[in-house]
Order: structure tokens, then sequence, then C-alpha cells
């Protein structure tokens, strides 16, 4: 769905009830939403630097995690492609095609727990213990990335 679709569509949310929360309240939500999400375009698809810092602070902010688990989704989002078949999911060996089995054919580079708690810098037990908010901004990245493709690709015609 795209942002000017979701915009709309909560929008007519706002026709019906909904206490606490005015039809304002709810376009300023997604407005900032829409700024995290061109942020986000700007720093996996332009490679735009200068969005960096902003779009960390935006992800840490929404998700309620500290900035390092917001970076640490960022670079992750950054570098998807599996190392060994860079990103193709199957590895030619003469005219044979096999399944990559490092990231067993789906062509994503897998982090592990422990690649996570030394990119953090703790133990791997003081990161599980954080993982579950890991995953919280991870999954709020991956849903802005969906999010915005369809309306950038749009604009950028
Ligand atoms: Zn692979």
């Amino acid at each position: 769905m795209s942002l000017r679709d979701r915009i709309a569509g909560d929008l007519e949310g706002d026709l019906q009830d909904k206490p606490g929360q005015s039809a304002i309240d709810r376009l300023l939500a997604l407005s900032l939403s829409e700024r995290t999400g061109t942020l986000a375009w700007r720093v996996l698809w332009v490679l735009d630097g200068a969005c960096l810092d902003p779009l960390i602070s935006a992800l840490a902010g929404e998700a309620e995690v500290s900035r390092e688990l917001a970076e640490m989704a960022v670079h992750e989002a950054m570098s998807q492609d599996c190392l060994t078949c860079r990103g193709r999911a199957t590895l030619m060996l003469g005219d044979r095609k096999l399944d990559c089995q490092a990231c067993l054919a789906t062509g994503k580079r897998r982090y592990s727990d422990r690649a996570r708690a030394a990119y953090l810098r703790v133990s791997l037990k003081a990161y599980r213990q954080q993982a579950g908010r890991f995953k919280k901004v991870s999954a709020l990245l991956s849903a802005y990335e969906m999010a915005v493709a369809p309306e950038m690709r749009e604009r950028l015609k």
C-alpha cells in the first residue's frame, strides 16, 4: 500500500469516532512517519550519508529503543546480501546450479545473535535480553522500506 493510500485510509478512519485522537494528531503522526520513510529511502537506496543520523534517531524514537539498536538495524538493512552468493541465492559449479547453503537459498545475509552481540560490544546474554527490542526496530525499518518503495518509484518516474 502506498503512503498516499495509507494517509487516505487513515483520514477516512477519522470519520469514525476515535477518542483522544484528532485528525490533526493523526495527520501529524503520518507526516512524521512519511519523513522517516523518506529518510529510510535516502539511506538505503540513494546512499545519502547525511540522512543516516536523522534516520537512526527517528527509528530509535518511534520504536522506543536505544540508538545502538536502531543503528544496527540500519546497518543490517544496508548489507542484506549473502556474502557467499552475493544475493543470488545460487552458486554455479561449472554448468550446475546449486542452492547456496550459507543463506539457505534466500540470498539474504543471516546475522547470528553472536554477531549482533559483537557489533553492540555486549555479551551474548546481554544481547539476548534486548533481542526483542532489536526485532521491533528492525521490523519497523522493513515496514518503512516496503511502504515507501512503490511511492518513491512513482515519484521518480
Ligand atoms: Zn547465499
